[in-house]
C-alpha cells in the first residue's frame, strides 16, 4: 500500500482515502462560507464548526468529522496546524483564534493577554488599523510580566502587513497549498505507513507486472509451498514440483533446482558476461548494482535476468496447474521474451538476429 518513494505500490489505504475525504468537507466548510449547508453546521454547533478546537455539544455527522480530524491531528497523522488562515485585509481572521501566523492559535500561546482581551472575536483588522497595533484589555493597568508578554507577542506579529486581498485559507502539510485529496491521502499514509525494504524497482525495460513480481521475489513473498505451508494453508507436500526433492523455497526454485541452474549456465553463455553463481535474488541485485557498464547494457541483463525468473516461476505454475510447458524450449522463450520487452521499451534501437547473436 505503501507510496513507491517508500518502496511499495502506491496503492494507498483506504483509512487515509477515507479520512482525507472527510477533510474534504471541512475544506468546503471554509471556503463556502454562504452556503446553506455550512450555515446550518454554524448554526448547530459553534461558529467555527469546531475547527478551533472549541468542544461540539451536540453529536452527529459533522461532529464525527471533527474528531476524525483532531484524532489525526493528535496522533500526527495530519499537522496539528494544518490548516492555516492567510492574511489580507485582516477582516475576517479572528485574531486570537485562527492559526494565521503557522504556529497556531494565539490565544493558546498568549493565554493571559487573551484572558485581558474585551472582544474576544476580534478580527485581525480590528487589532491593527492603519498600520498601528491598537489594543482593547479589560484594565487599564495590564501589568509588568503583560507588558512583556505583550511585547513578545509584537515582535512575533511584528511583521504582518494588511493587503486589500480578502482573508483566504491554506492547507498546510509539506508545503502552504490549496487543499487536494490525493496529496493529503499521500501524506496521511507516509505517516501510517511503515517503508518497505527493499524497495520496489521500476526498470522501465520490463513491463509492470514483472516489476511487481521481482519486488515480491525480493521480499520472499511468493506463495512457494513453503510460503504457503507456513500461513497455515494446507498443503499435501512441500517438495519441489521440479525436482521433487529439496523443500520448495524460493531460492530453491529460482536459483538451485537443476532446471533454474540450468537455464542460468545457458543464459551465462549466451549473454557472455561473467555472471557469479547467485544463490538468492540480493546477491544478484548487490552484484548487478556494483556492475560498471553503461545504462543500455545494464537495462538489457536486467531485462534478460526479469525473463529467466519469469519463465522459471512460470513453468513452476504450469507443471502444477495445467500441461507443464516443454523444457526445450523454455531457453527461446526467454530470449524472445527479453528481446519483445526490449524492443518495445528499451532506449536502444535493436535487431532480433543481434539480440540472439550478442544481446549485450
Ligand atoms: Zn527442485
Amino acid at each position: 500500500m505503501e507510496s513507491f518513494d517508500n518502496g511499495g505500490l502506491n496503492v494507498g489505504s483506504l483509512r487515509a482515502f477515507n479520512l482525507s475525504l472527510m477533510c474534504k468537507w471541512l475544506w468546503c466548510f471554509l471556503g463556502q462560507t454562504s452556503a446553506i449547508w455550512a450555515n446550518v453546521v454554524k448554526a448547530i454547533h459553534v461558529e467555527f464548526g469546531g475547527l478551533d478546537g472549541s468542544k461540539l455539544t451536540c453529536s452527529g455527522i459533522w461532529s464525527n468529522i471533527i474528531n476524525a480530524f483532531n484524532k489525526a491531528k493528535q496522533d500526527g497523522s495530519l499537522p496539528s496546524n494544518v490548516i492555516r488562515a492567510k492574511v489580507g485585509d485582516g477582516k475576517s481572521i479572528r485574531f486570537w483564534l485562527y492559526n494565521w501566523r503557522g504556529d497556531g492559535m494565539l490565544k493558546n500561546k498568549y493565554r493571559r493577554l487573551y484572558h485581558l482581551e474585551t472582544d474576544k472575536n476580534c478580527s485581525l483588522a480590528d487589532r491593527k488599523e492603519n498600520g498601528v497595533w491598537s489594543w482593547s484589555w479589560n484594565r487599564n493597568d495590564i501589568g509588568d510580566r503583560n507588558r512583556s508578554l505583550l511585547n513578545e507577542l509584537m515582535l512575533n506579529i511584528g511583521s504582518i502587513s494588511l493587503s486589500n486581498n480578502s482573508d483566504s485559507w491554506g492547507w498546510v502539510l509539506d508545503n502552504d497549498t490549496a487543499f487536494t485529496v490525493a496529496d493529503t491521502r499521500t501524506y496521511i499514509d507516509t505517516c501510517l505507513l511503515p517503508s518497505v525494504n527493499p524497495f520496489t524497482r521500476w526498470v522501465k525495460c520490463v513491463p509492470r507486472k514483472i516489476n511487481i513480481l521481482l519486488w515480491r521475489v525480493a521480499l520472499d513473498k511468493f506463495p512457494t509451498r513453503l510460503n504457503l505451508s507456513r500461513r497455515c494453508l494446507e498443503i499435501q507436500q512441500i517438495g519441489c514440483v521440479s525436482c521433487n526433492y529439496c523443500v520448495e523455497t524460493l531460492k530453491h526454485v529460482l536459483f538451485d533446482c537443476n532446471i533454474a541452474a540450468d537455464l542460468l549456465r545457458r543464459t551465462r553463455m549466451w549473454v557472455d558476461v561473467d555472471l557469479p553463481i547467485f544463490s538468492e535474488w540480493a546477491e544478484w541485485i548487490a552484484w548487478f548494482d556494483d556492475w560498471r557498464e553503461r545504462m543500455d547494457v545494464k537495462d538489457k541483463l536486467y531485462t534478460i535476468v526479469a525473463a529467466l525468473i519469469w519463465h522459471i516461476w512460470t513453468y513452476r505454475n504450469s507443471v502444477i496447474f495445467r500441461p507443464p510447458m516443454k523444457k526445450l524450449l523454455l531457453f527461446d522463450s526467454i530470449c524472445f521474451t527479453s528481446f519483445s520487452w526490449y524492443s518495445s521499451r528499451g532506449k536502444s534501437n535493436v535487431t532480433w538476429n543481434e539480440w540472439l547473436i550478442k544481446p549485450l
